[in-house]
């Protein structure tokens, strides 16, 4: 099989030949939580000293589709840099059309541009002289007790440590509860976009009897993205244009750019240990959060436990586990969404009008204290969520 050309990054990119054997980690899928987690095991190895780290990377995509990550977040983040907008407010809109805005105190609301993000963290770290880049897909992972070992164009590559990004197939099934997305990059020739408040449920522009909702991301008075959402098992692509129309005010706009994609949304507790040596990450490691969809901060935090596990103890999988309450919670609350639909929309805007927003945020993250989560709790209608959890019903 001829070897892909090299991609263009620079550095250490493989392009066919012989590549060394006896990495110290192998780094399997350059997405969200490969390059953050290279990147965090390289910062590790300089505060280390010692004999640099080797680092295997391995993946065959080259081009990715413009994607934007929001997240929540009270500190800054690694990811920041790539910020096309960030708000200190969110509305929510109900169903009848009403916005409810809530200040989000010490917390922000980011949207970053992924692609540019990814295209500079892979050029980062493929110039760093410890870390070579094979642009090829691996077919299979062999576990060790001394070492694991990749394989890609039939060859095997060992490692002390392989960490697994893909996504474990079968893809999830109609058994499951998906999130599906659609979204449409408008422009307008007016200032017609309000950019004080990103959007990050409307209720208004979607009558499905599925749970259905758009976010908006308004980048400048003339453009944003605007996000159709449907969640169920097997979700219907959405439209974006109702909620489009909205954010616009009625005004002439044109679509520039468009994103979609699918995530699983599964609160069965997936095995990040996959071996002696080999650990899940990303959302093959569990960390989409099932209730919301989002995984980008919880990945942050993840590479930095990974790589600290690995400074502190010699191995990655010293990882603190996600909360009982979390894991209860997620799954009582997609036990809902299977069973009442697009019923339980009012319970989302219960969620950001009834609490304090902080206090949701801090739940939405999994850092919720006694206090925020007595607050989440009391603002939500306990029926669909007592019905969910007595009924066990089938997700
Ligand atoms: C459309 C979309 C929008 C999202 N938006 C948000 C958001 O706004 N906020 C949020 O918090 N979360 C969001 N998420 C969820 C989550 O943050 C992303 O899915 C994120 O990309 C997960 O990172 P990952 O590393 O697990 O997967 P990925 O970023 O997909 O990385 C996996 C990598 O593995 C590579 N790969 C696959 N097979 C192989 C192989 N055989 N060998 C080598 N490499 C391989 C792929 O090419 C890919 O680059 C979104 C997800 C999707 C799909």
């Amino acid at each position: 099989m001829s070897p892909t050309p090299a991609t263009a990054v620079g550095g250490d990119v493989w392009a066919g030949g012989s590549v060394r054997d006896g990495f110290d980690h192998a780094v399997v899928g350059a997405g969200l939580s490969g390059l953050l987690l290279t990147r965090a095991l390289l910062d590790r190895g300089d505060e280390q000293g010692g004999p640099a780290p080797r680092l295997l990377l391995l993946d065959p995509r080259t081009h990715l589709p413009r994607t934007t990550f929001a997240y929540w977040h009270c500190a800054p983040t690694v990811l920041d840099a790539w910020a096309i907008g960030s708000w200190d407010s969110l509305d929510v809109v109900d169903v009848g059309g009403r916005q409810h805005r809530a200040a989000l105190g010490h917390w922000r609301y980011t949207a970053i541009d992924w692609t540019a993000a990814r295209a500079d963290l892979l050029a980062e770290v493929v110039a760093d002289g410890r870390v070579t880049f094979v642009p090829r897909p691996v077919d299979a992972i062999r576990d060790g007790a001394r070492s694991a070992a990749v394989r890609f164009d039939d060859r095997w590559t060992h490692a002390d440590w392989v960490y697994d990004s893909r996504v474990p197939q079968p893809a999830p099934s109609c058994a499951d509860l998906q999130q599906s997305f659609r979204g449409l990059w408008v422009v307008t020739d007016d200032d017609c976009v309000d950019v004080r408040a990103a959007t990050v449920l409307d209720f208004s522009a979607d009558g499905g009897s599925t749970l259905g909702f758009a976010y908006a991301l308004p980048v400048s008075a003339r453009s944003a993205l605007v996000m159709a959402v449907r969640i169920g098992r097997c979700p219907d692509v959405p439209d974006p244009v109702p909620a489009v129309r909205r954010v616009v005010g009625g005004r002439a706009w044109r679509t520039i750019m468009e994103e979609s994609g699918t995530t699983g949304l599964v609160s069965r507790p997936s095995s990040r240990r996959l071996g002696r040596r080999v650990l899940a990450i990303g959302v093959a490691g569990g960390r989409v959060r099932p209730s919301t969809g989002y995984a980008v901060t919880r990945i942050i935090a993840d590479s930095d436990a990974i790589a600290a596990s690995v400074q502190q103890h010699g191995h990655p999988f010293d990882l603190p586990p996600d909360p009982r309450w979390m894991c209860t919670l997620d799954d009582i609350w997609l036990r809902a969404v299977a069973s009442e639909g697009a019923g339980l929309e009012p319970a989302f805007v219960e969620l950001f009008t009834g609490a304090p927003v902080e206090s949701v945020l801090r739940f939405l993250e999994g850092k919720a204290r006694p206090a925020d989560l007595l607050r989440v709790v009391a603002a939500l209608s306990p029926g669909p969520f007592v019905r969910a959890a007595l009924h066990r019903t089938p997700r």
